[in-house]
């Protein structure tokens, strides 16, 4: 996977499984632990607080096989403990018990529970189970970090930008911080288009996702694929200055990496030069605004950098257009 896009994506598809086993009796975690055997990453706990504990401190667990008939919290309280606490967290739970009956059963299903595995047990169907859900779980994770990415440029999409930038906005409106932004759009992008065509146009807007990659540092700040060839930076804590001063090194960088023909520059080969023009945004959030206001802000000085020849970033309100300006 690419590490753009939402934090948090490091890959665990290659790590072998991680897997709690919850039960009061040592004979049946010792039963359930040769059932499964090697290649899983196996946690125990023998009552429920411990399993809760274990939960909390595993963020990375794959799947729990829980115990219902414990000493303290019982398996169902366990797992309406576990929905309350983590309700986002995707964590697979499989009773297994010696109570089967249907009552039993359907319960364990109304609260979540994955599946449910009724003692005595055979070893290989347990595993097969397993594994099952093991891998349901990682599908679902694979899909959904993919929900959040631009699938061309691999930078965070749309709709992960929106849930970003209200995020970040109410943080910076809780601590009375300023939120940057920049907003930039490649240069005469249609002509390029229609001069290099859409593979030319497509592999133009990876480099230039990457370079965006490469000017922003701090886990915190975000690139995303705000349109067609429109990107934005969200930069939290930083200052007017701060996003000028980024958006101005990424708008040489762009210049320089697509005006050199070879050499070590780090695009390497681009058909034509290529430049952006970028509008610069940073505001304290307001009690009565909403993150439309620093959106507006940014795209305005855009607009204005458009007009006033491309290729330059624009950090003020002082050189806009009057109202008919050029397009
Ligand atoms: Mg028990």
């Amino acid at each position: 996977m690419t590490a753009w896009g939402p934090p948090d994506h490091h890959d665990l598809h290659e790590q072998p499984p991680r897997v709690l086993l919850v039960d009061d009796a040592p004979i049946n975690l010792q039963l359930l632990a040769s059932a499964l055997g090697r290649g899983y990453e196996l946690h125990v706990a023998r009552d429920g607080a411990a399993a809760l504990d274990c939960i909390r401190r595993e963020p990375d667990l794959d799947l729990v096989l829980l115990d219902i008939h414990m000493p303290g919290l019982d398996g169902f309280e366990v797992l309406t403990w576990l929905r309350e606490e983590f309700p986002e967290r995707r964590l697979p739970v499989i009773f297994v018990t010696a109570a089967g009956d249907e009552q039993a059963q359907t319960d364990g299903f109304a609260l979540g529970a994955v599946d449910y595995i009724v003692r005595p047990f055979s070893l290989p169907v347990v595993r097969a189970r397993v594994q099952t859900h093991v891998a349901l779980k990682r599908q679902t994770e694979h899909l959904e970090r993919l929900a959040w990415l631009d699938g061309l440029t691999g930078a965070a999409n749309r709709r992960s930008f929106d849930q970003r930038l209200a995020a970040e906005w109410r943080r910076a409106l809780r601590n009375r911080t300023p939120l940057g932004l920049v907003l930039f759009d490649l240069d005469h992008f249609k002509a390029y288009n229609d001069r290099h065509g859409h593979p030319g146009g497509d592999d133009c807007l990876r480099r230039i996702a990457a370079l965006g990659q490469q000017s922003i540092r701090r886990p915190g700040d975000l690139i995303a694929r705000y349109g067609g060839e429109e990107f934005a930076l969200l930069l939290p804590d930083t200052d007017l200055a701060g996003v000028h001063g980024l958006a101005e090194r990424l708008r040489r960088r762009v210049e320089t990496c697509f005006a050199c023909s070879g050499g070590d520059c780090n695009v390497r080969g681009a058909p034509g030069p290529m430049t952006l023009s970028a509008g610069c945004a940073s505001r304290v959030p307001g009690f009565n605004e909403d993150p439309m206001t620093l959106i507006l802000e940014a795209d305005r000085r855009l607009y204005a950098a458009k007009v006033a020849g491309r290729n330059r970033v624009v950090a003020t309100d002082d050189a806009l257009p009057a109202a008919g300006g050029v397009a």
